[in-house]
């Protein structure tokens, strides 16, 4: 059984969310504020926390940063629409993903069946050799990308930009981790660079660059490849 760790203060919200997730067979424990979140995980060693930033007692990103002490658990952050700011923080803290409230209970559950999958299958592969789109596919190994039966010529920088999103499909990569891994600054001003060479990645390998399929700009935030 998957267990859930569920931090979140809205007892409404929560009930739900407990019925739902019991539904379908999860395992839940809820803490309705940052010190209960931060002893059960530690007591109950949970799957998947989801977890909602704003709680009475700690700041959600404080609680992030807690459990990224020691702890790989994948996280799911709950947020209010405005908050891209605290959305950033917390996934640059090491949050995996969010999921924008109001959400629908199928979006979430979709999300937490992503983030799970990725540490159950994280252990076992050495990761993807090859990724495969319907329109391109993406050699690791040989570093090449393959569009119509023909090499894509990308940069080194291209590459190396594209190489952290397919490596990590479905999931958001803020634009500071971005910015520190392949330019090896995280100053927010320099995220024009990122806009251009994302830019020329879509001009490259999707069939409507302007209509991304694959290479996907989360507005504020940061990229998202799906593949
Ligand atoms: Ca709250």
């Amino acid at each position: 059984m998957t267990r859930v760790l569920l931090v979140e203060d809205d007892p409404q919200l929560v009930r739900a969310l407990v019925i739902n997730l019991q539904a379908r067979h999860y395992g839940v424990d809820a803490a309705p504020d940052g010190a209960t979140a931060l002893r059960l995980a530690a007591a109950r060693r949970p799957d998947v926390v989801l977890l909602d930033l704003g709680l009475p007692d700690m700041d959600g990103v404080d609680i992030i940063k807690a459990l990224r002490g020691w702890s790989r658990v994948p996280i799911l952050v709950l947020s209010a629409r405005q908050a891209s700011g605290e959305k950033v923080a917390a996934l640059d803290a090491g949050a995996d993903d969010y999921v924008t409230k109001p959400f629908s209970i199928d979006e979430l559950l979709a999300r937490l069946r992503a983030a799970v999958r990725r540490t159950e299958d994280a252990p076992h592969a050495p990761g993807p050799l090859l990724v495969e789109t319907a329109d391109f596919s993406i050699d690791l190994i040989a570093k090449k990308a393959i569009r119509d039966g023909q090499d894509v010529r990308l940069t080194p920088t291209e590459w190396h930009l594209l190489e952290i999103l397919v490596t990590h499909p479905g999931r958001l990569i803020t634009q500071k981790h971005l910015l520190q891994e392949v330019w090896g600054v995280s100053q927010r001003s320099k995220t024009n660079y990122l806009r251009v060479y994302m830019a020329q990645l879509r001009r490259k390998l999707e069939t409507d660059p302007s209509h991304p399929r694959y290479l996907i700009t989360e507005p504020g935030m940061g990229y998202r490849f799906e593949g």
